[in-house]
């Protein structure tokens, strides 16, 4: 899952930032309207996480602002200091999906977001499959008839993308963006580290699907008794 932190406070940012990272969400975290607004004509996200008092503006005209293609942004959990009625009031009515009053705790973040996550509407689906192998997008959690499969974040980065694309190549730029946020630098190996590990837990679950590589290219998931 992949989310756009809006937030102009630097060290409530880079924390929340940090503890999303940690539980397996992407997060690209921006401190402005204007930065949300590029942030959003570039990257698809499953939900963002929206302060109101930004130093260029309002957080809430994100809330109607037409993203890439004439997109409604994706569902926002809103974090505000200004806990007056009128205030959440206003804030529902322009679109937010939820309300996090600061300070608030970082547990209940997660909470909250995963909520939002889960409601209907948004933009992935929640339960993936193929071969002996389901992914459940909101728990992150893998499962080969009902056994769970370990894997560590990277790997379940690269299953989730790969699972969502079934049968379609994934270009190797697409999954280093999604390990690793558009604006960090990437070893080049790492990519084939990620999904050398996720291969061997596959096989050793007995998933039945098959990582296919398109050299110079990208990654194909298949079914086992699926032709190239
Ligand atoms: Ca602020």
């Amino acid at each position: 899952m992949r989310i756009l932190l809006v937030e102009d406070h630097e060290a409530l940012r880079s924390m929340t930032a940090a503890y999303l990272a940690e539980r397996g969400f992407v997060v690209d975290d921006v401190g402005s309207v204007e930065a949300a607004r590029a942030a959003l004509d570039i990257g698809v996200y499953d939900a963002m996480i929206l302060d109101l008092g930004l130093p260029d503006g309002d957080g809430r005209s994100l809330l109607t602002a037409r993203v890439r293609g004439g997109a409604p942004p994706p569902p926002a959990l809103i974090l505000t200091a200004r806990d007056a009625l009128s205030d959440r009031i206003e804030g529902l009515n322009a679109g937010a999906d939820d309300y996090l009053v600061k300070p608030f705790d970082l547990d209940e973040l997660q909470a909250r977001l995963r909520a939002v996550l889960r409601r209907p509407g948004t933009r992935g689906e929640v339960a993936l499959g193929l071969g002996r192998l389901t992914f459940d997008t909101i728990s992150r959690e893998a499962k080969v008839e009902g056994r769970a499969v370990n894997l560590r974040r990277r790997e379940t980065l690269v299953l989730e993308t790969l699972l969502a694309a079934r049968g379609r190549i994934v270009v190797r730029d697409v999954l280093e963006e999604r390990l690793y946020g558009y604006d960090q630098m990437v070893t080049p190996n790492a990519l084939e580290a990620a999904v050398s590990r996720l291969r061997k837990a596959l096989d050793e679950a007995g998933a039945g699907v098959r990582i296919e590589v398109r050299r110079g290219i990208g990654y194909v998931l298949r079914a086992e008794d699926e032709p190239s």
